[in-house]
């Protein structure tokens, strides 16, 4: 795995040894989960060191890690990505995972006890049913949905001049930021930056949308009405 440490430190991403050592055991904790329960597809080394973590850990190049007590929300984590990639690379991250699928944030919980990780909150949900509005500093999204389609369910969560951290392959970023410009302005964000990196022979953008005033009370569209 030296080319993966290499390849991040060039990235100005420095892993020391007990990060490493944590990306080990997450790995065979992925791996023998995998067996029984599906949870990726992805199963070589190679591929879930670089198309997981090293692609997982690209996210961190959007973070201003000057500032303290940054809280994060990862939206549609899966088995934990960016979210525990991100957490094992910046332990002070104030990190809340939201995830749809139980199994898979089972999983997760799983995942952090076996790191030692105790203050991550994993929170069974789907994304339209959270309630916790203009509270974070960042949000990310690793291939959830399309960016129009995931503005009304991120962007309510953001602090004003807070970012949504949407991971994509290049191709379809640029098509999914052209066809979200109107929804963009209706919600009050804007699309700041796109960083665009390699993992591997694949191009991969990290699209970077900042909130710009406090969102309307109509979002997010809950999928489950509150019962009276
Ligand atoms: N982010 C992970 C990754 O990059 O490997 C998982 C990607 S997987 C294709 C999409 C995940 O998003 C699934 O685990 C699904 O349950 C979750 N998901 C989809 N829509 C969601 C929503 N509205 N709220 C919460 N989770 C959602």
């Amino acid at each position: 795995m030296n080319d993966f440490i290499l390849d991040l430190k060039n990235n100005g991403i420095e892993l020391n040894e007990s990060m490493i050592k944590d990306f080990n055991l997450f790995y065979t904790n992925l791996i023998n989960k995998n067996k029984t329960t599906n949870l990726t597809r992805i199963i070589e080394k190679q591929d879930v060191y670089y198309y997981h973590f090293y692609d997982s850990l690209m996210a961190s190049l959007a973070i201003d890690k000057t500032k303290e007590d940054i809280k994060l929300l990862d939206i549609g984590s899966g088995p934990g990505f960016p979210g525990i990639p991100l957490k094992i690379y910046m332990k002070d991250l104030n990190l809340t995972i939201v995830e749809a699928t139980n199994k898979k944030i089972e999983f997760i919980k799983d995942t952090l006890k076996l790191l030692g990780i105790d203050d991550v909150r994993c929170i069974h949900l789907r994304a339209e049913d959270f309630k916790e509005l203009e509270s974070f500093d960042y949000i990310t999204t690793r291939a959830v949905s399309t960016i129009k389609e995931q503005l009304e369910y991120t962007i309510p969560f953001l602090k004003v001049g807070g970012t949504l951290i949407a991971m994509k392959s290049t191709l379809k970023a640029n098509e999914e930021i052209e066809e979200s410009k109107p929804l963009l302005k209706e919600i009050g964000a804007i699309v700041k930056k796109t960083i665009s990196y390699k993992v591997l022979e694949r191009d991969y953008s990290l699209v970077l949308i900042e909130k710009i005033k406090k969102t309307s009370s109509k979002y997010p569209k809950p999928l489950h009405k509150e019962k009276k």
